[in-house]
């Protein structure tokens, strides 16, 4: 599967937490990420993970339009709800854009897990 991931600032610890637990379910995978969230995950797991623009600067957009190529199978956005984003319009067009393609979509810690749960089960 390709499985993107992205993960907000105050939310990268968690991803990084995340990746680290679901290595080995990941690993199999073809992983995308926004820059900086690929950058710390690979460099905390190893994983190989093809890397967008940083978010702000673009890479929530190019993740957009993998999802509207339907080249995405599964996408994982650890959001903060809680501060404000520069480039909110281009998160906002990347979640519609899951829901238009019926992508699976985890935008919290715990149905991220229950995703990779399940992907582990085999999908
Ligand atoms: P980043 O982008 O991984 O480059 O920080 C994530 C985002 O804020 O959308």
């Amino acid at each position: 599967m390709k499985i993107a991931l992205i993960a907000h600032d105050k939310k990268k610890d968690d991803m990084i937490a995340l990746a680290i637990k679901y290595r080995d379910v990941l690993a199999p995978h073809d992983l995308y990420a926004t820059g900086t969230t690929g950058t710390l995950v690979m460099g905390e797991t190893g994983l190989k993970i093809t890397r967008m623009k940083s978010g702000p600067l673009g890479g929530d957009q190019q993740i957009g339009s993998m999802i509207a190529d339907g080249a995405l199978d599964l996408v994982i956005f650890l959001r903060d709800p809680l501060t404000a984003q520069p480039h909110e319009p281009d998160v906002s067009a990347l979640l519609r854009l899951c829901d238009v393609q019926n992508i699976p979509l985890a935008t919290n810690v715990k149905s991220a897990e229950i995703m990779l749960d399940r992907l582990s089960a085999g999908i």
